[in-house]
């Protein structure tokens, strides 16, 4: 059998590709960027052409890799391999995505969501290390995350747990959700929609220096809020502070649940720094009673960018 494990991550914006050895060193890796436009069959074309290349440039042999894992941002229905909801990659709704991948690379393939494989990552590999029970949260264009119960990664009955963006969390202050509905911290906290959030603040007549960063008002978005919040701009500080008040309250209600404090971040919107992540605690800290007995542990992610692709590689058995 072959030692070596392939990952591939498949995001929004780009694709991330890597082979692993049996020690789970990543001997070769790959980028490129995510066709928007490519129907689910191009793009597991490009997916398996792209990976058949690089295992042939490694210098490995198509019985060198035991199989190949994948991550998509979607719901998945892991048992059957099957790709439900994605707000980011629409081609991906309800795609057969293992069988597709399988004939095409002619391996064993095993798919699942991005989040959740971010999670198994983080807990074997980074900040999640050594604790039995822990919740992951991706904070980036969209909310997303995986729990990890009893040292394992928990999927649910139809494998799609731990899609904690869409917490149900205020019917009032939420844009409709790429799930459909309203109200969802998605729809508040996510750096999509508190880009949309500043727009239209800007847009009814708030002025601020995030659209000085962003040019244009239709290019706001979160690298232009969070340039203003340096600048202590105070729409950026209220956009910034509405998105930490809610995700404080997601972590609050999973915690009520699961009876986890251990909560991993990662994701391009912690970039905004500690005036946010700290405001994200205060919250939690606020509405949590039982936080004064048992403090949390709010961990920063310790993989970034590679967290994904790292769990895909570990679902090869
Ligand atoms: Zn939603």
């Amino acid at each position: 059998m072959g030692k070596y494990a392939i990952g591939i991550d498949v995001g929004g914006t780009q694709i991330r590709m890597g082979i692993f050895d049996a020690d789970m060193q990543l001997v070769a890796q790959q980028k490129f960027l995510t066709d928007a436009d490519s129907t689910a069959a191009e793009l597991m074309d490009f997916l398996a052409q792209q990976t058949k290349q690089m295992v042939e440039k490694t210098g490995l042999k198509p019985q060198d890799v035991r199989g190949a894992g994948a991550a998509f941002p979607a719901s998945v229905d892991t048992g059957r391999g099957v790709t439900l909801e994605s707000g980011n990659v629409v081609c991906l709704v309800d795609q057969p995505v293992r069988d597709m991948l399988e004939q095409r690379l002619q391996m064993p393939v095993i798919v699942d969501n991005d989040g959740n494989l971010a999670a198994l990552a983080e807990h074997r590999y980074g900040a999640g290390r050594g604790y039995d029970h822990m919740i992951y949260a991706t904070l980036a264009t969209g909310i997303g995350g995986g729990l990890i119960l009893n040292g394992q990664l928990y999927h649910g009955m139809h494998g799609m747990a731990g899609e904690i963006g869409h917490m149900f969390i205020s019917d009032s202050t939420g844009y409709p959700c790429g799930c459909g509905v309203i109200g969802c911290v998605d729809s508040i906290s996510s750096g999509t929609f508190m880009a949309r959030y500043a727009m239209d603040r800007i847009k009814e007549g708030e002025e601020s220096r995030i659209l000085d960063f962003a040019g244009t008002l239709s290019s706001v978005d979160m690298v232009a809020v969070g340039r203003a919040l340096q600048m202590n701009d105070p729409l950026a500080l209220e956009v910034v502070n509405r998105g930490a008040e809610y995700l404080g309250r997601m972590f609050h209600s999973l915690n009520q649940i699961f009876d986890i404090n251990i909560f991993v971040y990662g994701g391009g919107i912690t970039n905004l720094g500690h005036r946010f992540t700290d405001r994200m605690i205060a919250s939690y800290r606020h509405h949590s009673l039982i936080d004064q007995k048992y403090p949390a542990k709010f961990l920063p992610a310790e993989l970034g960018g590679r967290a994904e692709m790292i769990g895909a590689a570990l679902l090869v058995p």
